[in-house]
């Protein structure tokens, strides 16, 4: 078998979930065995499921430790999936490559940037040893332009640069902007 390594990428809303989902069941109607993973962090809507904005979902298992996917796939395992891989460790880089390997077809779907727009933990050094990229984008909620930026928002406010990329108490929300419109003040 030839292993590879596929991967979705672009800010939040460009449908990457759903991208990975549709390509995870078609590999299912092909009958090759598929498996799962994303960060325990990540409980959008379901701690069991990947589930897209739109509503389609697949089974999936949370773990925190990019190590933990070893003791899930086998021999007998032809897709492995991986969705939010921006919230591993760096880890899961040698992760994807050892299954890729092994001869597994791995497809990882993730965020390319951070709210400042910055490239966002492992998934820059995975779409550089990756055989295939994709780079979605969404709808700017300014102008409708294609947005490939996600913006943060703290109780209604462009977050600012110097805001820390987790941060606990605020109201947060998030919107998928062009880089016209999309702000990073810094103070
Ligand atoms: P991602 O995993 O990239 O965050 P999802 O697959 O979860 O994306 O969701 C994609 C869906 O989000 C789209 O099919 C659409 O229904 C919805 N959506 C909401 N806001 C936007 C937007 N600004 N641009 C594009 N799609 C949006």
């Amino acid at each position: 078998h030839h292993g590879y390594i596929e991967v979705i990428v672009g800010p939040m809303y460009s449908g990457k979930s759903e991208e990975l989902i549709r390509r995870l069941k078609r590999a299912k109607i092909a009958k090759q065995n598929v498996i799962v993973f994303k960060p325990s962090i990540d409980d959008r809507y379901c701690k069991k499921n990947v589930v897209s904005h739109n509503g389609s979902k697949i089974n999936a298992i949370n773990i925190s430790n990019p190590k933990d996917i070893y003791k899930y796939v086998d021999e007998k395992t032809h897709v492995v999936g991986i969705d939010e891989v921006q919230f591993f460790n760096d880890d899961i880089i040698d992760v994807i490559k050892t299954l890729a390997d092994r001869g597994k077809r791995v497809l990882v779907a993730g965020l390319d940037m951070d709210f400042r727009g910055e490239p966002f933990g492992p998934t820059p050094k995975i779409m550089a040893i990756a055989e295939f990229v994709d780079k979605l984008s969404a709808i700017c909620v300014k102008c409708g332009a294609p947005a490939h930026r996600t913006q943060r928002l703290i109780n209604g406010k462009p977050a600012k640069y110097s805001d820390e990329v987790v941060l606990v108490g605020a109201t947060e929300s998030y919107e998928a902007r062009c880089r016209l419109h999309h702000e990073v003040p810094r103070d």
